[in-house]
């Protein structure tokens, strides 16, 4: 049977960045990711200009930069009665930009692989269990896998917490819709979210001839959201989507005693502050600086508070925000209400953006 000092499940963002870090460092790295790579995600595809630093220690900031994106300068808020808010975005080399996720996620995949890890692409993981020795027994495909340590990655419906009975209880109340469409003329370089009845659109450009369109709703109106893109952008009504729920749940302890939850998989945050990949990143390598320490020796328990301290720092002055944007995203109607008070009061506008686009 083949050993690993850490088998992880997911290769997106959180667990590419996790096993780059672990492979780098010499450890004997398995992923095991259920999707053939590369492939698409539902994703809002912007990019938060706090992962930057996190790229440069992968040294794919560079690749990030040189790969087809979308420039975004402004963020312009539509209320449901159309009027309009419009905020500038820090500009730079590290600024806010939108990148497909099979651009995105190919770049941290291929560095994991070229750093050594292990990576199985599809190949779904469906049980796992602890042996005698404390080691983690990995049921991925056909195989049987034994690793010292098991990471979590899995995403906002883990596997991994539902096999060990930690995933929260579903909380159906929303679900994303999410595609590519080809860009409408002069759209700009800018990233809309626009308010409607029955939810939320997000959409930027992700390179210059394709548009990124995301719409958030309750199950029973989603459908009269998508006849609203139908409409506003020429979408054939067979036009395939992809699809996620949930939008919120609760968090799951980030860290056990030889098991890691990161990015999604630990804590779902609301897609409309457009961060969910920059705590990806960024908790997938403070896990594997973790594993790194537990694998050569050093005091496990204090490594392990050591994480659980930094994951919650890394949440700490950013989430109040997402709690803010959450709240008025469940009520477009009150949304709409700000977007209008924000065109007499830009400053407040300014402040609140530059709490979410901002570097670490
Ligand atoms: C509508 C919407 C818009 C969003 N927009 C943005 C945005 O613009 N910017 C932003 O930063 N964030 C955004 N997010 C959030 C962002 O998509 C996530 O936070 C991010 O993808 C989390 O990365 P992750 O690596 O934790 O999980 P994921 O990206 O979900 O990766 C998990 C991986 O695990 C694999 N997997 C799952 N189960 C198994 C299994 N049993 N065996 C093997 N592999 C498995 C999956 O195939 C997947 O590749 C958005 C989310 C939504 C829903």
């Amino acid at each position: 049977m083949e050993l690993f000092d850490v088998a992880i499940v997911g290769a997106g963002p959180s667990g590419a960045t996790c096993a780059a870090f672990c492979a780098a460092a010499g450890l004997r790295t398995l992923v095991v990711e259920r999707e053939k790579f590369p492939r698409e995600k539902v994703c809002g595809d912007c990019l938060n200009p706090a992962c930057w630093p996190v790229l440069r220690r992968l040294e794919l900031a560079d690749l990030g930069r040189a790969a087809p994106h979308g420039k975004l300068e402004a963020v312009e808020f539509i209320a449901i009665g159309g009027q309009r808010a419009h905020v500038n975005l820090p500009p730079g080399d590290e600024s806010e930009i939108a990148i497909k996720r099979s651009l995105f996620d190919n770049l941290l995949f291929t560095r994991a692989r070229e750093l050594g890890a292990e990576i199985r692409d599809a190949t779904v993981v469906r049980a796992i269990a602890r042996n005698s020795s404390h080691h983690w027994m990995v049921a991925a495909g056909e195989t049987i896998l034994e690793a010292a340590i098991l990471v979590g990655a899995d995403g906002r419906n883990s596997t991994v917490a539902r096999l060990s009975n930690l995933l929260p209880g579903p909380e159906r109340e929303r679900v994303a819709l999410q595609t590519h469409i080809p860009l409408p003329r002069k759209f700009g370089n800018r990233v809309v979210l626009q308010f409607l009845p029955e939810g939320y659109s997000g959409q930027a450009p992700v390179n210059e001839n394709e548009l990124n369109l995301c719409l958030v709703g309750r199950p029973p109106t989603i459908a009269s959201l998508r006849r609203w893109a139908e409409r506003n952008f020429e979408i054939a009504a067979d036009h395939a989507w992809r699809t996620i729920t949930p939008l919120t749940r609760a968090p799951v302890s980030a860290v056990h005693e030889n098991l890691f939850f990161i990015g999604d998989a630990a804590r779902v945050v609301e897609p409309f502050t457009g961060e969910g990949i920059y705590y990806a990143l960024r908790s997938g390598e403070l896990a594997a600086n973790a594993i790194v320490k537990i694998i050569r020796g050093q005091n496990r328990q204090v490594t392990l508070r050591e994480f659980a301290r930094a994951h919650a720092a890394m949440y700490r002055g950013r989430l109040w925000i997402n709690r803010l944007a959450r709240a008025a995203v469940l009520s477009p109607r009150i949304a709409s209400l700000f977007v209008n008070a924000a065109r007499f009061q830009p400053p407040i506008w300014r402040l609140l953006t530059a709490k979410i686009v901002r570097s670490n």
